[in-house]
């Protein structure tokens, strides 16, 4: 795959898993921004982020496996945050929700 979240979503390039199943997969972020920083993306390539080609059902889901993963590790507060597009910080065009945890965080963010 020519997306670099799909191989990893398809186990093709290595990752720090944290959760799978069948509709979603979440990992470490190789360069995290707070103590605990993953990702939570759908397996199914989903591009540009913001347009989630109706596929509403699966952003739902991964929110869930959000709520699933923060409360399996004793995570109660963290931030949740999505780029959509270059201007807003995406580099990875494959839909992906960042979770971060572990510190203060600013307001607005930067
Ligand atoms: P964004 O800038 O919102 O598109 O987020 C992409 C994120 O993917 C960044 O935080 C990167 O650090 C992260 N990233 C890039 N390559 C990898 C990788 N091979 N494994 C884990 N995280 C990655």
């Amino acid at each position: 795959s020519e997306c670099l979240f799909c191989s990893i979503a398809a186990g093709e390039i290595p990752s720090s898993k944290v959760y799978e199943d069948d509709v979603c997969f979440a990992f470490n972020d190789i360069a995290p921004q707070a103590p605990t920083h993953f990702l939570v993306i759908p397996k199914a390539h989903i591009a540009p982020a913001g347009d989630y080609g109706g596929k509403f059902r699966v952003v739902a889901h991964c929110f869930e496996v959000i709520s699933k993963v923060t409360k399996d590790l004793g995570i109660a507060q963290f931030r949740v945050v999505s780029n959509c597009g270059e201007q807003a910080g995406q580099s990875v065009f494959h839909l992906h929700f960042h979770v971060l945890a572990g510190r203060d965080m600013t307001w607005p963010p930067g």
